[in-house]
């Protein structure tokens, strides 16, 4: 057995396609694998690739190996005459077999004999193999990757110069590298292009020299903070580009040192231009947007108000509806009752029945005055009130006026003075509505003045106008009040003392006044009485006399 194995010179392990393959030396019985490059390559690797050519056609048998011109060649080359094969291990993963090839120089050395006594030899060597092939794979694994990544690093990085200026020429921003004096070494294409130059007209150009007159002491004083600060600063810088535009860039720069020298800037910036004209165009709208906003807010309270009053009017409507309704029915409740009365009872005395009728005739006119001021409302409203003028003398109707309101004076003790300049004062009006709007004023003094007290109407003829003044000694208008009092169904509220009414009489009187291009103006104090002032136009060609005398 140890014959056999003493006898053998060399052993041959195909290993890889790679054209490794391990040669195991033997050695005064010692054996070691080592690779067999270097021990003559040229004929194992021959050999090598034929045995791998027959593995993967029709397996490496003796007689189709010892046929080979390579195994010629290596057994000459090794002084060997015969030899013997082993697989030893199967197919790897990298479809790969290994065989041992034993070769001796004693002719049919390798019996089936000696090859049993081979064979546990034969397995140690393949383990040694098995693992001095997995080391070699991943050592050759690798090396093929670190050699292939420095190999790309170094590229890249032998030619990173390149690469970087391509990258510079991709970006929109300008980036610019300036040395200590502050002049251009190096600008990117597009920055340039900015500035509308191009890169090798800006070369040795002071930065300074493209930036706007305007411009140039904020920008000196910019680089004088940079060169102190030795950290990135930022600032905005106004370019007059070589077509005499106005470029606004913002800079990021930073300067570059060498052994505590500044030797040159680095510096990267964005065309702000459009922002800026947008930033402006923000300022510029800015007071117009305040405007708008303070319009929007004087529009917003004035709808508010406007809700508010029509609010109010509802609240106003409502309740002039429910007073209108109560004031219709306590009438008509007279009216119905007395009636009632006389046809039920034909033996009703013929005085009682004289009163009763007197009762139902009064109510009754109160109710058509009632009916009438509704009227009067929805023509006020509906601003279908057409004077019928006449030249009047307004001196003699007051005086009708107030004859008529006499009585009422007289229920309250109420005393009633009339006081009007001698002459006769004309005015071109409708004398019938301006009755109605006296008669109201008048009415409404004798209504908030308290019993006894005295209510005065005084005409007053100025130049081209008459003045009539209804004052009284009543319960007079709140200040808070006296804004409203023109106002459809305004009634100031008198908590406890509520006295009838309905809040149109001094619309009407307001409307006529109004028509007749005459002012009217009001004063009040709370429980001190209250004074109406009205002015009218005289009717100048029939006062003419009283004028001149
Ligand atoms: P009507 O429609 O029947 O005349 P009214 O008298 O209440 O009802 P207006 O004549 O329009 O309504 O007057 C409006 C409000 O002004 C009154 O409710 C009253 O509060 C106040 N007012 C008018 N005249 C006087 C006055 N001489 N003294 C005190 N308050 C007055
Ligand atoms: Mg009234």
């Amino acid at each position: 057995m140890t014959g056999s194995i003493d006898n053998t010179l060399f052993i041959l392990a195909k290993i890889t396609k790679s054209k490794a393959a391990l040669l195991l030396k033997l050695n005064n019985l010692e054996s070691r694998v080592i690779s067999f490059v270097g021990e003559n390559p040229n004929k194992l690797t021959e050999f090598n690739d034929s045995l791998f050519h027959l593995h993967k056609s029709s397996g490496v048998e003796l007689t189709s190996v010892e046929s080979l011109p390579a195994f010629k060649s290596v057994t000459n080359y090794f002084g060997v005459t015969s030899c013997f094969i082993e697989n030893v291990f199967s197919v790897n993963e990298r479809n790969e077999s290994v065989y041992l090839i034993l070769f001796t120089d004693e002719i049919n050395r390798y019996d089936q004999g000696s090859r049993d006594i081979l064979f546990p030899i034969i397995n140690i060597l393949s383990n040694q193999l098995k693992e001095a092939e997995s080391e070699e794979y991943q050592a050759a694994e690798e090396e093929m990757l670190v050699t292939e990544e420095s190999v790309d690093e170094k590229f890249i990085l032998e030619n990173w110069k390149e690469n970087f200026n391509d990258l510079l020429n991709l970006s929109d921003d300008i980036i610019l590298l300036l040395d200590s004096a502050g002049c251009f070494l190096k600008i990117n294409n597009s920055g340039a292009l900015t500035l509308d130059y191009k890169p090798e007209e800006l070369k040795g150009k002071h930065f300074l020299d493209i930036v706007s007159d305007e411009n140039k002491a904020e920008v000196s004083i910019a680089f004088n903070s940079l060169i102190h600060s030795k950290k990135p600063t930022t600032f905005r810088a106004e370019f007059k580009t070589k077509l005499d535009k106005n470029v606004s860039v913002e800079f990021t720069a930073k300067t570059i040192i060498k052994e505590n020298k500044i030797i040159g800037l680095i510096g990267i910036g964005k065309d702000i231009s459009q922002l800026k004209k947008y930033e402006e165009e923000v300022r510029r709208l800015k007071p117009k947007l305040i405007e708008a906003e303070r319009i929007i807010q004087v529009e917003r309270s004035r709808v508010q108000h406007q809700k508010s009053i029509i609010e109010e009017l509802n609240r106003l409507k409502s309740e002039f509806v429910s007073n209108i309704s109560h004031e219709f029915r306590t009438p008509l409740a007279s009216i119905i009752g007395f009636s009632e009365t006389i046809v039920s009872d034909p033996d009703l005395p013929e005085e009682m029945k004289a009163e009763f009728n007197n009762v139902i005739l009064t109510e009754g006119k109160r109710l058509a005055k009632l009916i009438n001021d509704v009227l009067d409302l929805s023509k006020i409203e509906g601003n279908k009130i057409t004077l019928v003028k006449n030249n009047f003398n307004i001196i003699s109707m007051l005086k009708k006026i107030i004859e008529e309101n006499k009585p009422l004076a007289e229920e309250k003790s109420i005393v009633l003075n009339y006081e009007y300049p001698q002459n006769e004062i004309f005015i071109e009006g409708d004398e019938e509505k301006l009755a109605q709007a006296f008669d109201a004023l008048i009415n409404n003094a004798i209504k908030f003045t308290n019993n006894q007290g005295r209510v005065k109407v005084i005409v007053n003829s100025l130049y081209k106008e008459v003045e009539i003044v209804v004052s009284d000694t009543g319960i007079g208008i709140p200040k808070k009040d006296l804004p409203y009092i023109f106002q459809k169904f305004y009634r100031v509220s008198r908590p406890g003392t509520e006295i009838p009414g309905t809040g149109i009489g001094l619309v009407f009187v307001k409307q006529i006044v109004d028509l007749h291009k005459g002012l009217i103006s009001v004063q009040s104090e709370l429980g001190n009485g209250t004074t109406f002032i009205i002015k009218l136009l005289k009717n100048t060609r029939v006062n003419k006399s009283e004028v001149r005398s």
